[in-house]
């Protein structure tokens, strides 16, 4: 029985995507070298580029978190320098792999349920010329918070560094205009509002960027560079490729198409959400972020003030009737979170307010 996932990725996906998987396909095979072009070009057309205009998809294997690293390890040069603006875990992850790569960096933090202060980012700007990228996530999953990548992106312009965006939770579900936010990379992953299944993550990021950093990787296995070069040379990965995961990628940018592009998926994303905080608002549940900051991707929850109310316990009472809510991330305040993407519908999130309800009902 498949479960229903209220979670930030992997998503609930469709049964045809499911189904793709059901084959066997050799990685070097031209039906496969085909599947991956329709694929790169499908990545780019989500956001309305093309190659034609100097954009690239670049796939690489592993989670949406081999992706970032790949390109913070790939693309900031040994004397460059880059600002992490941040408030919530997956910032924080940038920060732990500069560290590890040994890139001069700064962290700036911010709260977790408050947008980036952008005079603070101005102010650091002016003050230290040193700074060569900048990188921000633009919905941050640990919280459901949307940063303004528009305004952050063009701050960074006006400065003249490269502007990283991890738009893993946002990349599909919410329309993301390149030029507007003056993007050089982006950052997504197979398992969130593509609506597929976990394997691999894409890079989109623009043929002179490529060419000008190619110097720059840290690595081998994430270099980003020479996967691109390989993959336009030969049509081909340099390592084992994640066949099934992008077998049914190539299913599910059908079916995004089919329901009408991002702006269709982004309405149906936004009714989830409106119905699902609607709904906990009557049960008894407030939202931990600010309405004017809140995503509709993800949404955090406080505990409720009702007696003997265990998280754990409707967690359990939940997924025995095959929903499964995510848990908190924050250190202060105790919360749960609960996605609204993937291939979840009106009565999916009925299905999970009813069940909420009847669970809050045994204890009242
Ligand atoms: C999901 C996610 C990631 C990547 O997580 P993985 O577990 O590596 O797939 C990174 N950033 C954000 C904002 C995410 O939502």
């Amino acid at each position: 029985m498949d479960k229903i996932l209220f979670t930030p990725g992997p998503l609930t996906t469709s049964s045809a995507v499911k189904q793709k998987m059901m084959r066997d396909l050799g990685s070097r095979d031209t039906e496969f070298m085909e599947i991956i072009k329709d694929v790169l070009n499908g990545i780019l057309k989500v956001s309305n580029l093309s190659k034609n205009d100097g954009w690239e998809a670049i796939l690489m294997q592993g989670s949406g978190t081999f992706g970032i690293e790949a390109v913070v390890s790939s693309v900031i040069p040994s004397n460059g320098k880059l600002l992490i603006v941040s408030n919530g875990a997956y910032g924080k992850n940038m920060s732990k792999m500069c560290l590890i790569h040994h890139i001069n960096h700064l962290e700036l933090s911010f709260s977790e349920n408050q947008i980036p202060n952008i005079n603070r980012i101005i102010e650091i700007l002016e003050n230290d010329k040193s700074f060569t990228h900048l990188a921000v996530v633009h919905c941050e999953t640990t919280t459901g918070i949307l940063n303004p990548i528009k305004e952050i992106g063009n701050i960074a312009h006006n400065f003249g560094l490269e502007f990283i965006v991890d738009a893993m939770s946002s990349f599909g579900g919410i329309p993301i205009n390149f030029d507007d936010c003056k993007i050089d990379y982006l950052i997504s992953s197979s398992n969130k509002c593509i609506e597929s299944v976990p394997g691999f993550s894409f890079i989109i990021t623009k043929k002179e960027l490529l060419l000008k950093n190619q110097a720059n990787a840290r690595t081998f296995s994430l270099d980003i560079f020479d996967q691109w070069k390989r993959m336009e040379k030969t049509g081909q990965f340099r390592f084992t490729p994640p066949i099934h995961s992008i077998l049914a990628f190539h299913q599910a940018l059908i079916e995004l198409e089919q329901e009408g592009g991002v702006s269709f998926r982004a309405k149906r994303y936004s009714n989830n959400h409106n119905q699902l905080i609607n709904g906990m608002k009557k049960i008894g549940f407030d939202t931990y972020i600010a309405p004017e900051y809140q995503s509709y991707i993800i949404t955090t929850f406080l505990y409720p003030n009702i007696h003997l109310f265990d998280f754990q316990i409707m967690y359990k009472y939940l997924s025995e009737r095959n929903i499964i809510i995510y848990p908190g991330k924050l250190t202060e305040v105790n919360t749960f979170r609960i996605g609204t993407i993937g291939k979840i519908t009106y009565n999916d999130i009925n299905k999970l307010l009813e069940s909420i309800e009847s669970y809050c009902n045994r204890l009242r």
